[in-house]
C-alpha cells in the first residue's frame, strides 16, 4: 500500500526538497500540505498532488486560496487550528515538519500523541521541548525520523550497532562563510555577505545561523535530544569541505563516518523510506576529484553562539527557549538591517540572563519564554 504523506511548510526549502524526492519515486501519496503564506506556489503544489486537506496560516491568504482553487474541492484550513488539524489526520502515516519556527510544536505534539511517525527538519521542535518530545514519541512508540543533514548522518552510522557503546558524536560543521576570521573583522559584516554559504544553499535564516555557528548549536542541542547522549560527548568539527556529514565513535575507538556530496534530497529521502535505501538522482561523491577533507576546532571566542548553546543546555529547562527565541528575533533584526552582525550572541546571552527560569517548562511556559525574550529584546533593541 502506498504510504501517505503531509508535508507542513511544503513551500519552503526543505518543503520543496520533500516533494522533489516524492517526485522522483512516485510511491508516496501526498495527502496534505502547510504553509504560511506563500499560496501561489501552493496553488501548483494542490493542482499536482491533489492532497486532501491544505492549510495556510494567513487567514486572507488561506480564503483567497479556497476561491482560486474552488475547482479542486480540497478543504483549506488555517491558522493553528489548520496546522492541528492536519497532525491527525487520520490518512496521515508520516508528517514532515519543514515549518520553520516554534509554530512547530504543538503540531508535532499532536501528532506524535496521534501516532504518526514524523520525519523532523523543523529544529526548534527538538531545542525548546525535547524533554517533552522524546518521552511522548516512546510512549507512542512512534519514529522520529531526522530529516537535517548532521543528524541523518549520526542515525545512519548508528545503524546495525544497537547495544554498542557509543563514545562520541561528531557534528560537522562547514564554518560558514566567516571562517578564520576574528571578532574585530566581522564587526562590518553586511547582509550580503553572511546570506554567501559556501557550500549549502538554504532558506535565509538558516543561511546567517550557520555564518554564526548559532545552527550548530542548534544541532547540537537536537542532537542531545535525538541520540539521548551525554551534552559532553557531543564534539564540534569544523569541515570546511562539507564531505563528511557527521560521525560517531564507538567504545573500541572505530570512527563511522557517513559522506556524500552537500545534497538535502539524500538525508530527506533517507528519512523517508528508512531504513531502505533507494536510488537517486544527482551528482556523486567522487573521492579521487575531491582532494583534501580537513578538520578544525571550532573558533569559540569568535564564534559566540556555539559556546551559549552549550551553556544553554547546561542550564536546561527553559533556557534553550530563550537561546532560540532571541536568536530568531536578531537575525530577523539583522536582516532588517537594524543591528549589526556582532549584536546576534550579544543579545542572544542578555536574553539567557533576563529570562526567569524554569526547570521543567510545558508547552505553554515554553511559548511564553519566547513572547518574554520577544519582549525583552524589543525593550533593549
Ligand atoms: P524556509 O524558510 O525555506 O521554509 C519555511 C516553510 O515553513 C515555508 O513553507 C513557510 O511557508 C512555512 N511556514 C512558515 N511559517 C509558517 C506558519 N506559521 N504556518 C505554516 N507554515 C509556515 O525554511 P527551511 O526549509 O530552510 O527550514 C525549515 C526548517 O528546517 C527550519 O526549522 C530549519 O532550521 C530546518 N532545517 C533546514 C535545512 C535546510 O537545508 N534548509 C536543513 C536542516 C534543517 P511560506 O513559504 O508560505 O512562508
Amino acid at each position: 500500500m502506498m504510504k501517505k504523506i503531509a508535508v507542513l511548510g511544503s513551500t519552503g526549502s526543505i518543503g520543496t526538497q520533500t516533494l522533489s524526492v516524492i517526485e522522483e519515486h512516485r510511491d508516496f501519496e501526498v495527502v496534505a500540505l502547510a504553509c504560511g503564506g506563500n499560496t501561489e506556489l501552493l496553488e501548483k503544489q494542490m493542482r499536482r498532488w491533489k492532497p486532501k486537506l491544505v492549510a495556510v496560516w494567513e487567514e486572507k491568504a488561506a480564503a483567497q486560496l479556497k476561491l482560486s482553487t474552488a475547482d479542486l474541492n480540497i478543504p483549506v484550513v488555517c491558522g493553528m487550528d489548520g496546522l492541528m488539524e492536519i497532525a491527525v489526520f487520520s490518512e496521515v502515516d508520516i508528517l514532515v515538519t519543514a515549518i520553520v519556527g516554534m509554530v512547530g510544536i504543538r503540531p508535532s505534539i499532536a501528532a506524535i500523541s496521534a501516532g504518526k511517525d514524523i520525519a523532523l527538519a523543523n529544529k526548534e521542535t527538538l531545542v525548546t521541548a525535547g524533554h517533552l518530545i522524546m518521552p511522548l514519541a516512546k510512549e507512542h512508540g512512534i519514529s522520529i525520523l531526522p530529516v537535517d543533514s548532521e543528524h541523518s548522518a549520526i542515525f545512519q552510522c548508528l545503524q546495525g550497532n544497537k547495544g554498542n557503546k557509543v563514545k562520541k558524536l561528531y557534528l560537522t560543521a562547514s564554518g560558514g562563510p566567516f571562517r578564520g576570521r576574528t571578532k574585530e573583522e566581522l564587526r562590518h559584516v553586511r547582509v550580503e555577505d553572511a546570506l554567501k554559504h559556501p557550500n549549502w544553499s538554504m532558506g535565509r535564516k538558516i543561511t546567517i545561523d550557520s555564518s554564526t555557528l548559532v545552527n550548530k548549536g542548534l544541532e547540537v542541542m537536537e542532537a542531545r535530544w535525538l541520540f539521548d547522549v551525554k551534552l559532553e560527548q557531543i564534539e564540534v568539527l569544523v569541515h570546511p569541505q562539507s564531505v563528511v556529514h557527521s560521525a560517531v565513535e564507538y567504545e573500541d575507538g572505530a570512527v563511522i563516518a557517513q559522506l556524500g556530496t552537500p545534497d538535502m534530497r539524500l538525508p530527506i529521502q533517507y528519512a523517508l523510506y528508512y531504513p531502505k535505501r533507494r536510488s537517486l538522482s544527482g551528482e556523486r561523491l567522487n573521492l579521487f576529484a575531491q582532494g583534501a577533507l580537513t578538520f578544525e576546532q571550532p573558533d569559540m571566542e569568535t564564534f559566540r553562539g556555539l559556546p551559549l548553546a552549550f551553556t544553554a543546555m547546561q542550564r536546561g529547562g527553559n533556557i534553550p527557549t530563550a537561546y532560540n527565541a532571541a536568536n530568531e528575533r536578531a537575525v530577523a533584526m539583522f536582516l532588517d538591517h537594524k543591528i549589526s552582525y556582532l549584536e546576534i550572541p550579544e543579545i542572544i546571552e542578555a536574553a539567557m540572563e533576563e529570562c526567569r527560569f524554569i526547570e521543567h517548562p510545558g508547552v505553554d511556559e515554553i511559548l511564553a519564554t519566547e513572547q518574554e525574550a520577544y519582549e525583552f529584546i524589543g525593550s533593549r533593541w
